[in-house]
């Protein structure tokens, strides 16, 4: 008796509505019927309603097909099934849910589908049943899978290299990858490191906006230097490839470093093998005139004053002989600490050879040159030179010449300066000669 009334009760709400409607209403079964979207109506997995659409999505001939299913179970993967049963029950007593859930659905013939799917609770004859809206996403489930499938291709490939690589964020520098090799190098794990932004390993913050700037007029970045730091202080130099690309769907760059700083260092170490005498450590003959040529150029190209030193020992032999070889080479430093102590930064000294030395001195005129030398000599006249051996007095005997116009060379000028060296060895030592 109930149940008759409750059977009579829906058509008059429905014939309520159309009363109260200011237009008369359409016809709402037949929109639904001919809509675009899959829909169907079931309570608990028991078919209600399907419309065209949605036997059409499932590939099934007709809604009638999908109705004459026991329970909708087959049209959805069985590992979904547990949820699908828990989700129906807490949206029954009144749960929300998401406003759009993405899941596979399987079709007739036993292919998977990617569906969006909307879902709402609604009274079907009396009792509860739940509207599903699906519409079908498999192509762009496709091409979004296959996007975080590259990603993660690429992610597996940096991950081996044997170089530290990471991927940053284009505008603010934030890691947005790094590999195993980046976390070595900059001492840091990846945990933190994702956090951080790679302008904190950069000595000089603006080598990072200006790399980031360069990335906008050049395809790419290779073996650009910088300066930078660990998380522990290190300081290296790196050598910089970067190149822009899109990740995560953002504007990414991706940087590769390596870490020059023993190469830089063992260059320097060569520099200094190659250009600078052992025992003494200043310039070896070699690079003295390289110097001098670059000397020479400069003092023409702005017209400016050069002179030139020659220093060579006073009786070194006799010092030599009695104290031994050690002692002669101990007394070749002192000489060369005392000489450097009566010149300016800018002059350049190096050992010619044996117990001869020469001095460049840049904007320097002849006379201005003799008074330098005469306070380098009693400079090292004035106190012995100190070995384990013995005290021992020494002196120089110096030459003094200046760049002249008609000079061709390096060597021209060294002559005379020789020259005049030898005047002095000739005037009794100890003393300074120039020639005019
Ligand atoms: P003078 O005043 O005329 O210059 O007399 P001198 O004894 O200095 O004569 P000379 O310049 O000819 O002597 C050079 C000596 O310097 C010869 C050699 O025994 C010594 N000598 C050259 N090179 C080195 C070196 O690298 N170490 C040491 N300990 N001695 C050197
Ligand atoms: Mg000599
Ligand atoms: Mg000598």
């Amino acid at each position: 008796m109930k149940k008759a009334s409750d059977h009579a009760s829906a058509p008059a709400r429905r014939h309520q509505s159309r009363r109260s409607a200011d237009v008369e209403a359409p016809d709402y079964k037949d929109m639904v019927d001919h809509a675009v979207q899959g829909i169907l109506v079931h309570a608990n997995f028991r078919p209600l309603y399907a419309n065209a659409a949605f036997a059409r999505l499932f590939g099934y001939d007709s809604p009638e097909e999908i109705l004459a299913l026991p329970l909708i179970r087959p049209l959805l993967p069985a590992e979904l099934w547990a949820q699908a049963e828990a989700d129906y029950d807490d949206l029954i007593r009144g749960g929300e849910m998401p406003p759009a859930l993405r899941l596979r659905g399987v079709r007739k013939d036993g292919r998977e589908i990617w569906l969006s799917i909307t879902m709402r609770v609604l009274d079907w004859h009396g009792a509860a049943a739940v509207q599903v809206n699906a519409f079908d996403i498999t192509d762009y489930m496709i091409a979004e899978n296959s996007m975080l499938d590259s990603e993660q291709r690429l992610r597996a490939m940096l991950e081996i290299l044997p170089v530290p690589i990471y991927i940053v964020r284009r505008d603010d520098g934030k890691f947005l990858f790094v590999n195993r090799k980046t976390c070595l190098l900059f001492q840091q794990s990846t945990g933190p490191l994702l956090r951080s932004r790679s302008i904190d390993f950069f000595i000089d913050p603006q080598d990072r906006a200006n790399l980031r700037m360069l990335l906008d007029t050049v395809p790419d970045i290779r073996e650009v230097e910088v300066n930078m730091r660990t998380a522990q202080g290190r300081i290296f130099t790196a050598e910089v490839a970067a190149i822009l690309l899109d990740y995560g769907g953002e504007p990414a760059i991706l940087v590769a470093l390596n870490d020059i700083s023993q190469r830089k260092q063992l260059e320097q170490e060569l520099f200094h093998q190659a250009n600078v005498d052992v025992l003494t450590g200043i310039s070896n003959r070699r690079h003295f005139l390289e110097q001098a040529e670059q000397e020479m150029r400069r003092a023409r190209r702005f017209g400016r004053a050069l002179s030139v030193m020659m220093i060579d020992l006073d009786h070194f032999k006799p010092i030599n002989d009695t104290l031994g070889h050690a002692a002669g080479d101990a007394v070749l430093q002192g000489v060369v600490k005392a000489a450097l102590e009566s010149l300016r930064q800018s002059d350049i000294m190096g050992r010619l050879g044996g117990e001869e030395f020469a001095v460049l001195l840049p904007e320097t005129e002849q006379a201005a040159a003799v008074e330098v030398a005469d306070r380098l000599c009693q400079h090292i006249a004035e106190r012995p030179i100190v070995t384990v051996k013995a005290a021992v007095p020494c002196t120089v005997s110096v030459g003094v010449a200046q760049m002249a116009e008609s000079d061709n060379s390096v060597d021209d000028i060294l002559l005379r300066a020789d020259e005049a060296m030898f005047g002095a060895k000739r005037s009794g030592r100890n003393r300074v000669e120039s020639i005019e």
